[in-house]
């Protein structure tokens, strides 16, 4: 089954003679479950690509189905919708919100986005954080983790909200070799027992190596497309 489908999509920045197309005619299909890495030099269009198919942007030509649905009608406070409903997101520079404990950090996007009760939101919050290992320093605020431990903390918040699809931009681009890994192995252990679909772009070879489907983009363009 398909979790996203792209065709013949387009995007631009700028006019004229400043114009830049990020995106090229590029057609793919990711099917649910699959662990897929993107990945590409700096400006190659890794950042447009996932803010098309996660629907945060539009693209200019082409179509975007996301679990068979046409995004591209969709305004942006539907768009919002989708996002809140199936999509998880995590950051290169992690995101968190310093003034907030780990724990407020994953539990308050549970009760903002109105899905679940704060019973079930608190149980989701330290559930998550004991998944990802971060349990104990629940208390701790975003400036007293280290840069992995914060990783794990925005993990957590991606996934209490429990998404079809985990869109990751560079998630590891901040983070020493071993960090890294780490957040590599538990990013495919939850692949593995939860069967979420991950999307991930990278500029290095770490997660290409691990990856079992890895997408290639040149210049706007899919370049290769390989599974192991
Ligand atoms: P990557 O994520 O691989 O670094 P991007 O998708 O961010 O690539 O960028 C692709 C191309 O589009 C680059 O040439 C970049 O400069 C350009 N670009 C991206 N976003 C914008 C923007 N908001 N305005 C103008 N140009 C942009
Ligand atoms: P469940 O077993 O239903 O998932 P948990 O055992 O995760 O529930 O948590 C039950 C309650 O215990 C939580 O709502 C929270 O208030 C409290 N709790 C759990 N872990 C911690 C912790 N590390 N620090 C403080 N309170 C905690």
């Amino acid at each position: 089954l398909p979790a996203i489908q792209l065709i013949d999509v387009c995007k631009s920045y700028g006019f004229a003679e400043n114009k830049v197309d990020a995106l090229k005619n590029v057609n793919l299909e990711i099917k649910k479950g699959e662990f897929l890495a993107l990945c590409g030099p700096s400006g190659s269009g890794k950042s447009s690509l996932l803010n098309v198919l996660s629907g945060i942007d539009q693209p200019d030509a082409g179509i975007t189905l996301f679990l068979n649905k046409s995004l591209n009608e969709l305004h942006e406070n539907q768009l919002s919708a989708v996002r809140s409903r199936h999509l998880g997101f995590i950051f290169q520079f992690f995101n968190l919100i310093p003034v907030l404990s780990a724990f407020d950090n994953v539990y308050y996007p549970l009760i903002l986005n109105g899905h679940f009760p704060r019973k079930t939101a608190q149980e989701l919050a330290w559930h998550y954080l004991d998944s990802v290992g971060i349990r104990a320093l629940g208390d701790r605020k975003p400036g007293q983790l280290s840069g992995g431990q914060q990783q794990r903390v925005a993990i957590a918040r991606a996934l209490a909200n429990q998404p079809d699809v985990v869109v990751a931009d560079e998630p590891t681009g901040n983070l020493d070799m071993a960090t890294g890994d780490a957040i590599l192995d538990l990013l495919l252990r939850i692949n593995q027992d939860t069967g979420t679909t991950f999307i991930i772009s990278t500029h290095s070879t770490q997660l290409k190596d691990r990856a079992r489907r890895v997408i290639e983009i040149e210049d706007g363009e899919l370049v290769s497309d390989s599974i192991r």
